[in-house]
């Protein structure tokens, strides 16, 4: 790989004798050529510039100094009979440089020439003109949003970035595999050296258990964290279906989901709770609780009992009703495309609650570890469609409606929320269970003909589990 740097200030590039690089040029993996621009001029300044036509502040490179100089680099001889040439031209305004067309370059590439522009830049004719050269592919990049002086800085990150990537740069190509921006599209977990506590601060204690599952784990979860809380876009790229059970535990902590089965080209996302103030929002709601109510009755229940129960208590008429009536706390999530994809409903009793949410209401249940429950939130509906079952997305619908009622239920006391579950329904209790509920007693009641038992369980409203 040969390198043609093209500079005002060639001695800036000086460093690329240091290091790696320098290293990698002695031992012949990479050659670099720094040229002085003026030494294409003519005139007794040296003068590789002119004011911009049509006005405007400061200077332009001129075209014609830079194609003299870069078409000498491009006649070079590289040993090839088709080489791939590059111009890569630093400007703020080109493509953002990434790992991905580092990888690219070093991997394709005979010769990257760089024109390290100066003033307001160069005149936008070179690019044009060498886009048209056989053999020759431009490309204006940037390092980042900010302005340099000059493109010396981008020249050197340009070569620092492909020269490691050329075999024969770095001792050891396995240090390549893990970094940021590779493969597995995150950034870098924390590295930490010895000595193991340096003021007050230690390594974490799993990294010297000597359990590589674990400590490959955490190393995992962290690099998951870090690009979460750092670098959200690269979330949103990565492919949900290479994510397993753990990386699902690791980013829902920071409110990204995805199906449980995700397919082929989905990503993960951020789902948006919402409390529903317009009615017009009831027909979405009736129909995700039509669709996923009978998932949770009781084997043997008729299906013409569960029709009626969606007519009477899910219809879009008794949601208008829940989302107008003070009382009823509906929460919803939808996902990136407006889709409702879970719901809850509560009913808060008035007052201070002391009277019990409904007939229902387990009033004389106690929890295990505190005195006798009250006053009662009903948490009636708690429904995730199908497909978002075991995706983790319940611990968020769960602290968005514990948030709401804590809300609706300030001047309270001691304010728990209680539901039933059927006896029948395991699933559904070990979910629970993990939400911050317990047990605390059992109730019967009626549908239609049959008799059901439920499992209440009941749960304080701060929004810790
Ligand atoms: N007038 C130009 C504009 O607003 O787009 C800025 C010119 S800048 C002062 C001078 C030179 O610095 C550019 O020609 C380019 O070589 C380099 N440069 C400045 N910011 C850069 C960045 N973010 N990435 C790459 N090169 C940059």
């Amino acid at each position: 790989m040969r390198f043609d740097i093209f500079s005002v200030f060639p001695s800036y590039l000086n460093s690329l004798r240091l290091s790696l690089v320098g290293k990698a040029t002695e031992g012949g993996s990479i050659d670099i050529q720094v040229h002085d621009l003026r030494d294409w001029t003519e005139d007794r300044h040296r003068t590789v510039d002119d004011t911009p036509v049509g006005g405007g502040a400061g200077m332009v490179m001129r075209a014609d100094i830079w194609g003299k100089a870069l078409d000498t680099a491009f006649d070079a001889d590289l040993g090839t009979d088709s080489p791939r040439r590059v111009l890569a031209i630093p400007t703020p305004a080109g493509y953002p440089l990434t790992q991905e067309i580092c990888v690219d370059l070093a991997e394709r590439c005979d010769q990257i020439v760089i024109a390290c522009g100066r003033y307001e830049g160069i005149d936008a004719r070179v690019a044009s003109h060498y886009e048209k050269l056989e053999g020759v592919e431009v490309f204006e990049f940037s390092l980042g949003d900010y302005v340099l002086n000059g493109g010396e800085v981008a020249a050197l990150a340009l070569v620092e970035a492909v020269a490691r990537l050329v075999p024969g740069v770095i001792g050891n190509p396995e240090s390549l595999v893990e970094e940021s921006h590779g493969s597995a599209g995150l950034l870098e977990y924390p590295s930490y050296t010895r000595p193991l506590d340096w003021r007050g601060e230690s390594v974490p204690a799993i990294l010297t258990s000597g359990d590589h599952g674990r400590v490959a784990r955490w190393q995992r979860d962290e690099a998951l964290r870090k690009t979460a809380l750092r670098r959200p876009d690269m979330i949103a790229a990565l492919e949900a279906a290479d994510l397993d059970r753990r990386d699902r535990a690791a980013l829902g902590q920071h409110g990204w989901y995805w199906p449980k089965k995700a397919e082929i080209g989905m990503h993960p996302f951020k789902p948006v709770a919402e409390i529903p103030t317009n009615t017009d929002a009831a027909g979405d709601y009736s129909e995700l609780a039509a669709r996923t109510f009978p998932d949770a009755c009781p084997k043997g229940m008729s299906d013409a009992d569960i029709q009626a129960f969606i007519a009477k208590n899910l219809s879009v008429e008794a949601f208008q009703n829940y989302i107008s009536s003070e009382g009823w706390v509906l929460v919803g999530v939808r996902d990136h495309d407006g889709c409702l994809i879970a719901y809850s409903l509560c009913l808060v009793p008035e007052g201070d609650g002391a009277a019990g949410a409904d007939e229902g209401a387990p009033v004389d249940a106690e929890l295990a570890d505190g005195p006798r429950i009250g006053p009662l939130v009903e948490m009636s509906k708690f429904y995730l469609d199908r497909p978002w079952r075991g995706s983790g997305l319940a611990g968020l619908l769960m602290t968005a409606t514990l948030q709401e009622l804590a809300s609706a239920t300030r001047s309270w006391e001691r304010p728990y929320v209680w539901l039933g579950t059927n006896r029948g329904n395991s699933r559904a209790q070990a979910l629970y269970t993990k939400l911050g509920f317990e047990p605390v007693g059992s109730r019967s009641f009626l549908v239609g003909e049959q008799n059901n038992e439920d499992i209440v369980m009941a749960r304080t409203l701060d929004v810790t589990y």
